[in-house]
């Protein structure tokens, strides 16, 4: 019923844009830089630029060769390659005193190292200017290619992220492209390359999974070796976009946090506002035993 899919009272944030946000937004322009936490109207972007100084920097361009149904980045032709990013975005690094840089990137289907090559370029020039800076990269599966995965996995990443973001059931009617065991031995694979490398990946909620299902992804990641795992609420970008199936309330979160530590799982954010690289700052380190 309509009720039961009304956005609750929690998730009425207002906006916190003071004056150091608007700072920053207009660097990002100065800079021709994208950033997730703008893109995404993320909730949480006072707290990360300001106070726990993260950022997600979307690279490659702001046109995604994908177009998944619970995205708002634009779909289309991307641009060239834009080699100077990598610099820019290390400069933006070092003037927002970022503790934490999250590198994320659109799809890049169509070159044919997915991007890879940007994609490290921009870890290494973040480490140059700003080596005190720990770094987490939130790649696409790359169309599941190995010699990508190796490019980006010479960077040396603090965290390697890459979301699932649904259960196995509903990743075809979510993302487009990606596959769920595709997903899933990306993130083994990295383990086998860089076993002290924690691995990252998150799911969202609200979009018509059952309980059963969430713990079963759970278990499908603990199987390949994932660390952490975040779970945030899902929500409609448009109208164009998926539907919210239902709103899940904060107890039910923590719930799913309390059973995803059972599993071994050495962090877990779960809330309504967590996102991919929500709190990411406490995360390095937390590779578990395996
Ligand atoms: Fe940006 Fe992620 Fe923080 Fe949101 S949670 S503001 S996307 S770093
Ligand atoms: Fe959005 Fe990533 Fe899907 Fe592209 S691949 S549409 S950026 S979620």
């Amino acid at each position: 019923n309509y009720e039961h899919v009304r956005k609750p009272e929690w998730l009425k944030v207002k906006l916190n844009t003071n004056k150091s946000y608007n700072r920053l937004k207009k660097l990002m322009r100065e800079k021709n830089l994208n950033t997730v936490c703008e893109e995404a109207k993320c909730p949480n972007i006072h707290e990360c630029w300001s106070e726990r100084k993260t950022a997600t920097f979307m690279i490659l361009g702001d046109t995604c060769t994908r177009g998944c149904r619970f995205c708002a980045v634009k779909t289309g032709l991307p641009n060239e390659l834009d080699w100077g990013e990598p610099e820019r975005v290390a400069e933006s690094v070092e003037i927002m005193e970022l503790k934490h840089a999250v590198v994320t990137a659109v799809a890049r289907d169509d070159l044919k190292d997915g991007g890879a090559g940007v994609f490290a370029e921009t870890v290494r020039a973040i480490r140059r200017k700003m080596p005190g800076t720990t770094v987490e990269i939130l790649p696409s599966d790359m169309k599941g290619d190995y010699e990508s995965l190796h490019t980006l996995m010479d960077s040396g990443p603090d965290i390697f992220n890459h979301n699932v973001e649904t259960v196995r059931r509903l990743t075809k009617k979510v993302r487009a492209i990606a596959m769920y065991d595709r997903s899933l031995q990306l993130l083994e694979r990295v383990k086998e390359i860089a076993p002290n490398t924690p691995t990252k990946s998150s799911i969202m909620v609200g979009l018509g999974e059952t309980k059963e299902e969430i713990i079963e992804t759970m278990d499908d990641l603990r199987a390949h070796h994932v660390d952490i795992m975040s779970i945030g609420q899902y929500l409609q970008p448009t109208k164009k976009h998926l539907n919210v199936e239902r709103y899940y309330h904060p107890d039910e979160f923590a719930e799913l946090k309390e059973i995803a530590l059972s599993k071994g799982f050495t962090h877990c954010e779960s809330g309504p506002m967590v996102r991919s690289s929500y709190h990411a700052d406490e995360q390095v380190n937390a590779t578990s035993a395996q």
